[in-house]
């Protein structure tokens, strides 16, 4: 039997080359090895300010997006997970063998309601967001789930989820597999404006590149990518170089990325050559996904209909699991009509 493995993203709107590369990629190809499962955890999104409006729009383009990009409904389970419903209520479940200050802890917290407090919002923090990690314990464990995708920031959730599920299984028996990491080599993208800092959405439209983003747009913002700050140790490759670097190979061109290094090594690299193929590279990668997500947007009503399916689908898991766990905890089990 092949394992499980369950991995999760937020709807936050277009998706970026750092998601691509540092997430997406991975997912695509663990769908030939494994049976997965790939929610879309639109509940998540309800823990920091956001429209409903936008909620709905970018839930949908996720789910889109995940598609144009290589993720099969015939290979693999992806689900939205507000329409399996199991989630919410093993996190209330789970919400009671979980203590108050282990989520104190959690960092993820810390940073995001610090930022709700810095003033720019209405400071509002909600227990939802303090809570989160419980939910995130739920989506894993509501699919018994063996093996999960995770990058470094993500080592303290799953830390959190398997000690959820060890102190589970110690006072109502043993169900939970404790889910362990599936370390993957997978980039890190730098921005572009600003190689010290990571590539995301929430420093501005100039530090990332969208995956569907237009051709003209991602040519600019590879031409404007910082290359020395000015302040490099001498013979040290920059930041921003190395970046550069980093999406040649993430986009798989290996042959201009020897061929560059070689040059680079030479010292007769012109980064204008070296922006000129990266712009190439992403501009044709991005061309093929750009077409699948027409496509899919053509016929909006078949990608509802593929989604409510596979919901479905994790919703008989996660029904296995809900009433198996309901007679565990003492509660009555549901007879449906
Ligand atoms: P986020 O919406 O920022 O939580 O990102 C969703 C996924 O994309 C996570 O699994 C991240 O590891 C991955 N990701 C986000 N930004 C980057 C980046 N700059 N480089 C590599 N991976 C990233």
């Amino acid at each position: 039997m092949k394992k499980r493995v369950l991995s999760c993203i937020q709807p936050t709107g277009e998706m970026h080359l750092g998601n691509y590369f540092g997430a997406i990629k991975n997912w695509v190809k663990l769908q030939e090895e494994y049976e997965c499962i790939y929610g879309v955890v639109d509940l998540h999104s309800m823990t920091m300010p956001y429209q409903a409006e936008a909620l709905k729009n970018n839930t949908l383009q996720m789910a889109i997006e995940l598609l144009a990009c290589g993720i099969d409904p015939k290979k693999s389970t992806l689900f939205i997970q507000s329409l399996v419903p199991q989630h919410t209520e093993l996190s209330w479940i789970l919400n009671c063998v979980t203590s108050y200050g282990e989520l104190s802890r959690m960092t993820q917290f810390k940073d995001k309601s610090n930022q709700l407090e810095d003033g720019t919002t209405s400071g509002f923090v909600s227990a939802g967001l303090f809570n989160y990690p419980v939910l995130q314990a739920a989506d894993i464990l509501i699919y018994r789930a063996d093996l999960i995708p995770v990058g470094k920031d993500q080592e303290q959730h799953l830390e959190l989820s398997r000690n959820i599920a060890v102190r589970f299984n110690h006072q109502f028996g043993d169900y939970f597999p404790e889910p362990q990491p599936l370390f993957t080599e997978v980039p890190k993208l730098l921005s572009l404006a600003d190689p010290t800092k990571k590539m995301s959405k929430s420093l501005g439209p100039k530090h990332y590149i969208g995956l569907f983003e237009d051709e003209k747009s991602i040519r600019k913002k590879v031409n404007k990518a910082v290359t020395d700050s000015g302040n490099e140790m001498e013979g040290k490759m920059s930041a921003g170089v190395k970046n550069l670097f980093t999406l040649l190979k993430a986009a798989e061109n290996i042959s201009d990325y020897d061929a560059l290094m070689k040059e680079y090594n030479n010292g007769t690299l012109q980064y204008g050559k070296l922006k000129a193929v990266v712009g190439d590279t992403l501009v044709s990668l991005t061309n093929a996904f750009k077409e699948r997500k027409k496509e899919l947007e053509k016929d909006e009503a078949s990608v509802h209909d593929i989604l409510q399916e596979l919901s479905a689908q994790a919703r008989e898991i996660a029904e296995e699991t809900i009433q198996k766990v309901r007679t565990l905890t003492g509660l009555p089990g549901i007879k449906y009509r």
